[in-house]
């Protein structure tokens, strides 16, 4: 935590103490909420069901928007010095290489994707909030509330013992399966891809390309895709449970480090608030994780809340929110049927045409930033800290 960031919240006391805020959920999230809250002077309280930070890797790729809402709260130093910096990508399709992007085009100073396990992002996270004087409540799930009067009147369930807490303000941002989500009786409107996908984490003895660079393999709508963690780490994924079976030509495995299977949705709320009530990240939208968008999207909600928290402005959080993460589930959701496709039109446009407009640089600019979601405004405060 940098020293400036610790000044302004010691020194903020009318700000530490109203209004009172709970946070159901110590995901990335939650978490920057909290971070994000405790740097603009208020003291948050955050809770969450399990022990402690996830164990999993599970969200990899963090993408230069986050980098900068992080950096005033110190944590982007961590995080670049904890993770891979991908460079680039690579495509192949029918046994080829057909695209090289070169992530340089990206228009900003963060032009890479920063590959780093959830667990290891949380516990940065954590660890800066520690650091501020927070005490994180684990083991401490939201099992209801009511909200009434202008009060939200909470109920905890601390290892089995329930406790009753007040706030004036709760953001749920306990996940895709949100409790908040359910007690506000909103529908987490959309539709279920009914194929599982597989991913695996791995540590390799033999690879054929640069730690630096990801790799998509796309052959008749299968596709295995490669995020190198680390020098002889990668993430593999592949739109089959059986991710160890497709893998490319070139891989050979070491040790299994973590695998999952999962299923992909896209489903959102139509509203991110209720009245004292608000819902960032995975519990408000859920998509397809093509691009590593999800984790980012809710880093960047919970960011954006906090701000108007700060300016008192809570009402614009579904209008400057809800377009974005709308925008977000269409293009995850082409990406993923365009790479999935086995229509010849589709194959044509992605193995032929497609490639030659990404040779020129401008087409890679436009291509990076829409990926990486540098096409959507940047937040006002972003300039403004
Ligand atoms: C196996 C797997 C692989 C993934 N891979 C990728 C990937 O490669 N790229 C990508 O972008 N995304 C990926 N994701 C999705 C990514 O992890 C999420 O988008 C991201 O974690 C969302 O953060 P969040 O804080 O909104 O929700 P979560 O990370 O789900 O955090 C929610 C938190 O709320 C807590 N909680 C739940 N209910 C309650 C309650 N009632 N009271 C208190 N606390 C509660 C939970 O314990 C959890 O800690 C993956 C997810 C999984 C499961």
């Amino acid at each position: 935590m940098s020293t400036a960031w610790r000044k302004t919240y010691e020194n903020n006391e009318l700000m530490r103490q109203a209004p009172r805020i709970l946070i159901a959920g110590g995901g990335p999230t939650g978490l920057t909420a909290a971070i994000e809250l405790t740097r603009r002077g208020f003291a948050p309280r955050i809770i969450d069901n399990d022990a402690g930070p996830t164990p999993e890797s599970r969200a990899l790729a963090i993408h230069a928007r986050s980098l900068d809402i992080l950096e005033p709260a110190g944590i982007t130093e961590r995080l670049l010095a904890l993770g891979n910096r991908i460079n680039g990508m690579i495509i192949r399709a029918g046994g080829r290489e057909i695209v090289s992007l070169d992530f340089s085009h990206l228009p900003h100073r963060f032009n890479f994707i920063l590959a780093l396990a959830q667990a290891e992002t949380e516990t940065a996270m954590i660890d800066a909030l520690v650091d501020a004087g927070h005490d994180i409540g684990w083991r401490t799930g939201l099992k209801h509330f009511t909200a009434a009067g202008g009060e939200v009147v909470c109920t905890t369930d601390n290892d089995g013992t329930l406790i009753t807490e007040t706030a004036d303000i709760l953001i749920g941002a306990d996940g895709a399966r949100s409790q908040v989500r359910k007690d506000l009786g909103l529908s987490f409107d959309g539709e279920s891809d009914p194929h599982e996908f597989g991913l695996v984490d791995v540590e390799l003895d033999a690879w054929t390309y640069p730690f630096d660079r990801a790799v998509a393999n796309i052959d008749d709508g299968n596709i295995t895709g490669c995020f190198p963690l680390h020098e002889g780490h990668c993430r593999f994924v592949a739109n089959h449970p059986d991710v160890l079976n497709r893998l490319p030509a070139g891989a050979k495995v070491k040790k299994v480090i973590w695998q999952s299977t999962f299923r992909i949705s896209y489903r959102q709320v139509y509203s991110y608030q209720k009245g004292p009530v608000f819902l960032a990240g995975d519990a408000a939208h859920i998509h397809s994780p093509v691009g590593g968008r999800g984790m980012n999207l809710g880093i960047e909600d919970a960011a954006t809340l906090a701000w108007l928290i700060s300016t008192g402005e809570t009402d614009r959080y579904t209008a400057l929110r809800h377009p974005i993460g709308k925008k977000v589930l269409a293009f995850t959701e082409a990406q993923t049927r365009q790479i999935t496709s086995t229509n010849p039109v589709m194959k044509l446009l992605q193995n032929h045409i497609a490639p030659v407009f990404l040779k020129l640089p401008v087409m890679q600019r436009i291509a990076l930033t829409r990926l990486t979601g540098l096409d959507t405004p940047a937040p006002a405060w972003l300039g403004t800290r």
